[in-house]
């Protein structure tokens, strides 16, 4: 994986959510505070600016880069989860080759744990870690097994589909959904569905790069 495919995911996430608007919007209208779509999207769009800044630097330290950057642009409490998310996942790539998918794996379930020591919450809370959890599991066994990037983006997609839509179902623990108790339950968590639409969309962008460019 090169500094420019992150440029490219970036863009196609940014596409996605602005594809996914207004069911993302109205998720977190029902059970949250209205503010989630407008919180992603200022952070996409923070992200494309950096655009030239991120080309010149390793992975690594786009990552980190992209990490700080949002930890001060994000509102909510999604900004700082997911600001922790790259500068953990960055750390990780600092020390291991960004071409191998173990490391991609590794960095990852780095990110997301640190989103979980961040957040205090864990699968079954009906958060984003409800997509992200299972995503970051999986991704490590495919890695593990030498799984071909075809095959990964496939089973990542549907994992990542399944995750979201098991938040429907559930009382939150954590987030103002919490506050609903049962009303919550027919509704997804809007965290998780953003989460669900940036994982296709970098999915579907590595599917669509010629192998060698990756
Ligand atoms: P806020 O809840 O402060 O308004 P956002 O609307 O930007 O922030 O983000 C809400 C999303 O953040 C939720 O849908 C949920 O997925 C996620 N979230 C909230 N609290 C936590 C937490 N403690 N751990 C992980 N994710 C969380
Ligand atoms: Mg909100």
């Amino acid at each position: 994986m090169n500094t420019q495919t992150i440029i490219d995911c970036l863009h196609a996430v940014s596409d996605a959510i602005i594809a996914n608007e207004s069911e993302i919007e109205a998720l977190d209208r029902e059970i949250g505070d209205g503010d989630h779509l407008i919180n992603v999207k200022r952070g996409c769009s923070v992200l494309l600016e950096m655009r030239d800044q991120l080309a010149p630097l390793s992975v690594a330290d786009a990552f980190t880069a992209i990490g700080t950057k949002l930890l001060g642009t994000i509102g909510g409490a999604s900004g700082p989860l997911i600001s922790s998310f790259f500068i953990a996942a960055g750390k990780v790539l600092k020390t291991a080759p960004a071409s191998q998918s173990a490391a991609f794996a590794d960095a990852f379930a780095a990110g997301v744990e640190a989103i979980r020591n961040r957040g205090k919450a864990d699968v079954g809370e009906k958060t984003m870690l409800d997509v992200l959890i299972p995503v970051a599991r999986l991704l490590s066994r495919l890695a593990e097994e030498g799984s071909p990037l075809d095959v990964v983006c496939a089973k990542t997609k549907d994992e990542a589909q399944r995750g979201m839509l098991a938040t429907k179902d559930m009382i939150a623990s954590k987030g103002r959904a919490y506050f609903l108790g049962e009303r919550a339950i027919g509704h997804i968590d809007p965290g998780s569905k953003t989460s669900q639409v940036a994982i296709w969309a970098v999915c579907d962008k590595l599917l669509a790069v010629p192998a060698q460019q990756i």
